[in-house]
């Protein structure tokens, strides 16, 4: 899951960025309303969390210019004033849901949820491929009942698979939805994730699911057992 936070205050942007890439997220952030209106069409993200006081373009500019280009990511504004008329605006501008400064990481962190379970045709709270079991809100996974012990960007590898079980889901589908632009580390890096995933979802269980599709990318494949 890829989240895009717009913020211009540094210190709140980072703590953000934090606490979600601690849940697995992977997150980037834009400063000013001119960068993220870049970022969010030049990548595709499941989420945005839009500060409305941003200098320059605000944030009602930015949520109305996305939807104007067609972005479509559920929008989460954070307002500082409880103001009935800054939500009535932030609403119009296409936002999908507001939270009011200050609020808790908690429950911040729970509405982003809320809004990726509403977002692209009703995603469960829990997530079942075969014997395959994801709950995002728990960070817990299980195979045939069995408890899985998987890093967060482990965790959210899986539950990209477990998105799209028998598709094949390529490499760079793989970078854009896992990883950020901040990352640029090794190329490879997601064929060892995905062995490393191999290495707790299958080999303990003798299957073989997370299958590697030639040239392309990697499937998981929907057993029957
Ligand atoms: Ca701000």
């Amino acid at each position: 899951m890829r989240l895009l936070i717009v913020e211009d205050e540094v210190r709140m942007a980072a703590l953000l960025r934090r606490g979600f890439v601690e849940e697995g997220y992977a997150v980037d952030i834009a400063n000013n309303g001119t960068d993220a209106v870049w970022l969010a069409t030049e990548a595709t993200f499941d989420t945005l969390i839009l500060d409305v006081m941003l200098p320059g373009v605000d944030g009602f500019e930015v949520c109305r210019v996305l939807r104007e280009k067609g972005c479509r990511a559920p929008v989460l504004m954070l307002t500082a004033r409880d103001a009935v008329e800054d939500r009535v605006r932030g609403l119009d501008a296409g936002a999908d849901d507001y939270l009011t400064k200050p609020f808790s990481f908690a429950e911040l962190s729970a509405r982003v949820r809320a809004l990726l379970r509403r977002g692209a045709s009703a995603r469960p709270t829990v997530r079942e491929v075969g014997d395959l079991r994801l709950d995002p809100a728990a960070h817990r996974a299980t195979r045939a009942d069995a408890e899985l012990s998987l890093s967060p960007k482990e965790m959210a590898l899986l539950e990209l698979f477990m998105r799209h079980p028998d598709e094949v889901i390529t490499r760079t589908q793989i970078l854009d939805h896992v990883w950020d632009f901040a990352y640029d580390g090794m190329s490879n890096v997601v064929d060892q994730y995905v062995s490393y995933l191999r290495r707790k979802i299958d080999k303990p269980f003798g299957r073989d699911d997370l299958q590697t599709v030639r040239g392309v990318g990697y499937r998981l494949r929907t057993s029957e057992r």
